[in-house]
């Protein structure tokens, strides 16, 4: 079987690598090189099925570094001009940005260190190609950002205090009211959005409920298709212009 296609994540990793190297310094033997062929292989995107034994090995990895020297207006020479799309895309974006790339690149990385975390992302699975597209960070940190929502403990004491304080649990955007809308059905409904900018996401650091939003599904479905840059006071903001 041919392997997957690289993803968003993966050449993330590959451009952080790039910029910590000298072109001279591209070669399969380079320790770095081997280093994030491991990391790569066990990053929680492709599933194992799809993985063969020269998945993402070094002298992938290797080709990979050298697709960037084709595409960096700053390297005198040639490279490997059998870049993707995709790989082009992602140095336009982070070539004047690296800060925000080894940032990104150090999140999915200790993610992907992390076994027991890794398989809980496994299974959050892919979502819908919308937000996929729109989640700059790549998918990692997309799905740690889910993960962080699905903590029922942490979920109930934030429905528990916003209750005490408002007498209701209704969206933080538009405030639907699910006990209003649907009447006994609704009651106790209302779903957790985590506020943190995904670029500043760890996922080493705990959730506690005041990270926390309360918001109706559709807003929060409208929050994770541009999860990147929409914050739920921005939300707010075009909801009240549109309505
Ligand atoms: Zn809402
Ligand atoms: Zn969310």
């Amino acid at each position: 079987m041919r392997n997957p296609s690289w993803h968003r994540d993966e050449v993330i990793l590959a451009l952080n690598l790039y910029y910590q190297l000298e072109p001279g310094q591209i070669s399969p033997r380079n320790p770095k090189v081997i280093e994030l062929s491991e990391i790569l292989n066990k990053l929680p995107i492709h599933n194992d099925s799809a993985q063969n034994s020269d998945f993402r090995n070094a002298n992938g990895v290797g080709l990979k570094l050298s697709n960037f020297l084709a595409i960096d207006p700053e390297y005198p020479g040639k490279g490997m001009a059998s870049y993707s799309k995709l790989d082009k895309q992602v140095f336009d974006e982070f070539h004047l940005n690296k800060s925000e790339l080894s940032r990104i690149a150090k999140t999915i990385i200790q993610t992907a260190n992390n076994t027991e975390l890794t398989v809980k992302l496994y299974k959050i699975g892919e979502d819908e190609e919308d937000t996929k597209f729109s989640v700059r960070e790549g998918e990692t940190i997309y799905k740690l950002h889910k993960l962080s929502e699905r903590n029922p403990k942490i979920n109930k004491k934030k429905k528990e205090s916003y209750f005490k304080k408002n007498g209701k649990l209704d969206c933080e955007v538009c405030g639907f009211d699910f006990l209003k809308k649907y009447g006994e059905l609704g009651k106790g409904f209302i779903e957790c959005h985590h506020r943190t900018p995904l670029a500043q996401f760890d996922g080493e650091t705990k959730t506690t409920f005041k990270d926390l939003a309360l918001v109706c599904a559709n807003c929060h479905r409208m929050l994770h298709r541009n999860l990147s840059i929409l914050s739920i006071e921005e939300l707010k903001r075009i909801t009240v212009t549109n309505y």
